[in-house]
């Protein structure tokens, strides 16, 4: 019977300290979290901004749905397209500085378009190896040659494009990477794809809302433009709703609007959530105290945890990931904290390398300074 080998291979998970569990959310994301009937304070959400529950996004979304109904009803190709997407598109594109933009149903499914559509058998992706696994698994899909290099290893990028001499190429990174909460080289990079006539396609899932001024994210905090550059970001982290887009220039969009077989083969997202992101824009726009706030609490949160057994990496970011190394002592820390009441992922492979099994800490501006010093006062308390 097949289904004893999968019994299997989830024991042998689970005696790895491996297997991946849910747990169920009651109550709204926020930073005060009903999970499984008990309360926790939560690091855990990618809701950076504390947009996901925030009045006028409901609002937003209840108006949306109001106006155009509940599901978009076909993809986006077909009759899928509503006023909402076009509007959100267009307002994307001119926030992050590009000509034009895609928005698709998650990043995910940006990503897999992006690099299907724009290459494939005989041209050659480069990627760090440290990429988010959409990126990785959207490289295997196209079909195109891979070169992985070394995390933010722009010396051996250099020569990887060196020797090659045909097909397109296109450079694929993180611009903030998701386990690490490190920026990627981007001003590097892009020297880079210039002298050797590549793309640069930056992933700002963790960026977009959080970095740049006014939240527009990686390209703005680097001064970056540039015709190379392919932008794509998610719009389920700071944005606080869902989905992704892409933005680029005028022929790489309409190339897209061809190509990606994720963007032509799915449902349109209900165009309620394009109302919702449309009211979420100007709050990431305007409000600057949330991208000050936030950077206070990194800053605290720091300065608290210099001490541990456990090594903070360096991150400027709301991710702050605590390096504990092996799987059952990432996993036991994890639930010591949830015995405080606290809420921090573990981290594991093959989600991250073997051995750097860690705490993923994120931060929203929706924590307060006491909220950082309960979980700096837990770590410590652990740690003895
Ligand atoms: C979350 C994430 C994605 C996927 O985006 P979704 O909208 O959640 O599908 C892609 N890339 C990176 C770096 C991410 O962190």
């Amino acid at each position: 019977m097949p289904f004893s080998s999968l019994s299997q291979e989830l024991e042998a998970r689970a005696a790895q300290g491996l297997l991946r569990r849910r747990r169920v959310l009651e109550s709204a994301q926020g930073v005060h979290i009903r999970v499984d009937g008990k309360h926790y304070l939560s690091f855990c959400s990618n809701d950076y901004l504390g947009l996901a529950n925030h009045p006028q996004l409901i609002a937003g979304l209840q108006q949306g749905a109001a106006q155009y109904g509940v599901g978009a009803g076909a993809s986006h190709l077909v009759s899928g397209h509503f006023a909402a997407h076009h509007e959100l598109e267009q307002a994307l594109a001119a926030f992050v500085n590009k000509p034009a933009a895609l928005i698709f149903s998650g990043g995910y499914l940006a990503n897999l378009g992006v690099v299907q559509g724009l290459v494939g058998r005989g041209d050659t992706v480069f990627a760090d190896k440290l990429n988010h696994a959409s990126l990785n698994d959207a490289m295997l899909l196209s079909r195109a040659g891979v070169k992985r290099y070394r995390h933010n290893d722009v010396a051996q990028l250099a020569q990887q494009l060196e020797q090659t001499r045909s097909g397109r190429k296109l450079v694929i990174t993180d611009a903030v990477f998701s386990m690490d909460g490190d920026l990627a080289p981007l001003p590097q990079l892009l020297a880079l794809c210039e002298q050797h006539d590549a793309w640069l396609l930056v992933d700002d899932a963790h960026g977009f809302g959080v970095l740049g001024a006014q939240g527009r994210g990686s390209l703005s905090h680097f001064g970056l433009a540039s015709p190379r550059l392919i932008y794509m970001a998610t719009l389920g982290k700071a944005a606080g709703v869902s989905g992704a887009f892409v933005a680029a220039e005028e022929v790489v969009i309409n190339t897209l609007l061809q190509n990606a077989r994720s963007y032509i083969y799915t449902t349109a997202s209900p165009p309620a959530l394009s109302v919702a992101l449309l009211a979420s824009l100007p709050l990431i726009r305007e409000e600057g105290w949330r991208r000050e706030h936030l950077l206070g609490l990194i800053a605290q949160l720091r300065a608290g945890l210099g001490d541990l057994p456990w090594k903070l990496l360096p991150s400027a970011t709301p991710i702050q990931p605590l390096l504990v190394g092996g799987n059952e002592a990432a996993l036991a820390l994890s639930e010591g904290l949830r015995a405080r009441g606290m809420w921090v992922p573990a981290i594991r492979p093959p989600t991250v390398p073997q051995g750097t099994a860690r705490l993923r800490i994120t931060l929203s501006a929706a924590h307060s300074k006491q909220d950082v010093s309960q979980l700096i006062g837990a770590l410590h308390a652990l740690a003895h």
